[in-house]
């Protein structure tokens, strides 16, 4: 890649939360292969973030790679509408088979903020089915559900996303987290005020939507799984639905197939994406039961209102029969709890650090939480140096590598991170 090339992506390309006049460097990658990352220049970088989530086996995997292409032989899209076709069928199959009992009605869409918004119009839909006027969706604080109106709606208003677009975002209700987190001792206190809140506003409340157990934009946090248990509960007693956002951490992620399996509870709506194509092409699925969809199908408009032009795209649809053919055999588990025991013994001294405030693990998730902001242009430089890619956010570095990775290569990531911190320049003090 030329100059010219870098300067033209710096001049006219938005990236994700980058500013147009002030924007972040950008790192010219042209392929990337198991772990790893390869830059124009040959360098290699050995990834942390499998993409966001979502890269679970690492990249350029054959067996995805031979499905996409016998998938691009027959067709690589056709209209969902009055049409079916096999990737479609074979998928949802699967995901039916694989997920909760009972969550058998599949809505494909095209991203997980999407799935989202599905999620919502469900649960309000139902409702109106019902003939009740439940307008509000209950959500969690620090909590991040997607980037589009209805996904922002059930961010955590704190966040800036909510200031700037205040006058147009429907207004919801958010229940404060409790400070215990995963495994931290349990005590019944930290429920007693949104037990309230369940109380006092349950007949205009259509739906509670949370990331169960991990809430990663809004900080990263592990939270208590009886929390999770608790507002199950609550939702049955008080008769709301529970939608699962598990767009990052399903498919294993956490240690558990779902995170919802460290409460051992089942949503009446669930979200998934990201790792569901093995992070080779955007797709999303919103399950649920049968009973709720034949409500909505009840509704006004007979039907549910929503149909993307690229639903069940049949390419996107190949990669994730592929990707859950490679989760299949279970070999993901025994990754994710070696990975778990590394990123824990390897991460553990940096608590020791004075510039770090938390050191936690969950899965293949570690976390190293900072006293201070990241100057994240200059660290993410110091990272590619080094061989790596990471990319922190606010004051969290923090590692999601695939599940693929070795053990040496986590090692390089984990003390890559252990070297960072002793570099001033890579923090705004
Ligand atoms: N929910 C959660 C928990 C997420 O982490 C994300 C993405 N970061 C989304 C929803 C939105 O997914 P997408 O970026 O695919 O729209």
């Amino acid at each position: 890649m030329k100059d010219d090339d870098l300067n033209f992506d710096k001049r006219h390309i938005w990236h994700p939360y980058t500013s147009m006049t002030h924007p972040l460097p950008t790192y010219p990658v042209v392929s990337a292969d198991g772990y790893e990352l390869i830059l124009t220049d040959g360098r290699r970088l050995i990834d942390g973030m499998s993409s966001w989530w979502a890269a679970i086996h690492g990249y350029n995997h054959p067996m995805i790679n031979q499905a996409l292409h016998t998938q691009i032989n027959q067709m690589s899209h056709v209209m969902f509408g009055g049409i079916t076709h096999p990737p479609a069928i074979e998928l949802c199959r699967r995901l039916i088979s694989i997920m909760p009992v009972g969550l058998e009605c599949v809505f494909l869409a095209d991203s997980g903020s999407v799935a989202v918004e599905v999620a919502i119009k469900m649960a309000l839909q139902y409702w109106q089915a019902r003939g009740e006027q439940r307008f509000e969706i209950l959500a969690l604080r620090q909590s991040y559900h997607g980037d589009t109106y209805g996904a922002m709606a059930v961010g955590d208003p704190k966040n800036s996303m909510h200031d700037m677009y205040q006058n147009y975002l429907p207004s919801n209700r958010f229940l404060h987290i409790p400070t215990r987190r995963f495994g931290e001792n349990w005590s019944k206190n930290d429920a007693l005020s949104f037990s309230q809140l369940f109380f006092d506003h349950h007949k205009k409340i259509a739906a509670v939507i949370m990331e169960p157990i991990v809430q990663g934009v809004g900080g990263m946090h592990f939270y208590h799984p009886e929390y999770l248990r608790l507002i199950r509960m609550l939702c049955n007693q008080y008769d709301i639905l529970l939608i699962a956002d598990e767009i990052a951490t399903g498919f294993g992620r956490t240690g558990k197939w779902l995170a919802c399996n460290h409460a051992d509870i089942i949503p009446d709506i669930l979200c998934l994406g990201k790792a569901l194509t093995g992070g080779m092409m955007t797709l999303s699925a919103t399950l649920t039961f049968r009973h709720i969809a034949e409500t909505i199908s009840q509704s006004k408009a007979g039907c549910f209102m929503h149909g993307p032009t690229f639903m069940a795209n049949p390419l996107a649809c190949a990669a994730a029969n592929a990707s859950l053919s490679l989760l299949k055999d279970n070999s993901w588990r025994q990754c994710v709890e070696t990975i778990a025991v590394h990123l824990s013994s390897g991460l553990a001294h940096l608590s020791l650090h004075p510039n770090v405030k938390d050191v936690r693990v969950l899965g293949a998730i570690g976390v190293v939480e900072m006293i201070q902001e990241i100057n994240i242009s200059q660290i993410q430089r110091w990272f590619v140096e080094h061989g790596v890619w990471i990319r922190p956010f606010r004051n969290l570095i923090y590692l999601i590598p695939p599940y693929i990775i070795s053990k040496e290569a986590l090692m390089i990531l984990i003390d890559t991170i252990s070297g960072a911190l002793n570099q001033p320049e890579n923090f705004i003090s």
